[in-house]
């Protein structure tokens, strides 16, 4: 069987509407023993919130299975046991967590902190995190993407609280996003070979394809990209041109 990671965002949709002609291929592609694995950095909405917007977009049933989120990533590697949990985020962020299980707590009863995406940046509490983190205290981050597209404009997302972050504290944050270490470590994990990765980023999707050793295709119809695009294997203007390549 053949293995095709695909990002959402940019690629599957935009916001809230399916990109033209991916419907009919997405069906295609399933007909031909095709297994979608969506591969995504979202990480303001639920695995559960995802499969049922998937499903309404493509008219189809979505397995929860194959839907790779940081949020999934985060349960299935921290134990809920493990640590009193600091979240920088938002309260969707946090209510997912406390529903999870997970012991959420002020910063100076903390053991561990972890961050996401706030609308607004808060200058006294990122300064306050890194104090704790100079004197040792672990930390966490859902995905280092510097932006976030919506519907009409691309937004600061969590990458750019993290790098402040890690050029203060002048070492990595371990992330659970596309491309880093959590993400590609899933697919060894759980033994799966991924052949193809289909994306709009290169600093996450086209990154995350060279890790696992996996083909890597662009699409055109999302982000414009800061890294250069050469690096992908093959570019396409969208989704809905894949299927040549694949099958
Ligand atoms: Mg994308």
């Amino acid at each position: 069987m053949i293995n095709l990671a695909s990002d959402l965002d940019g690629t599957i949709y935009k916001g809230n509407e399916l990109i033209k002609g991916v419907e009919e291929t997405y069906k295609l592609l399933i007909k031909k023993k095709v297994n979608i694995i969506f591969t995504t950095n979202n990480s303001s909405q639920s695995p559960d919130v995802l499969k049922l917007k998937l499903e309404d977009l493509l008219n189809h049933k979505i397995d929860i299975e194959n839907i790779i989120t940081p949020l999934k990533l985060f349960k299935f590697y921290v134990d809920p046991s493990k640590y009193k949990l600091y979240v920088y985020g938002s309260n969707n962020l946090k209510k997912f967590l406390q529903d999870s299980n997970y012991n959420l707590t002020s910063l100076e009863k903390s053991n561990a902190i972890l961050i996401g995406r706030k609308d607004d940046l808060d200058v006294n509490e990122i300064e306050k995190i890194i104090n704790y983190v100079k004197k040792g205290e672990t930390i966490y981050c859902l995905n280092k993407d510097l932006t976030y597209p919506t519907e009409n404009k691309e937004l600061p997302g969590n990458g750019v609280v993290v790098k402040i972050i890690e050029d203060s504290i002048e070492s990595i944050i371990k992330s659970f996003g596309k491309p880093d270490y959590f993400y590609t470590q899933y697919f060894s994990d759980s033994k799966i070979k991924v052949d193809y990765v289909v994306g709009d980023r290169v600093d996450t999707d086209i990154n995350f394809a060279k890790k696992i050793n996996a083909y890597s295709i662009l699409v055109t119809s999302g982000v414009s990209n800061f890294l250069s695009e050469d690096s992908a294997d093959l570019k396409l203007n969208s989704f809905s041109e894949i299927i040549p390549f694949i099958i």
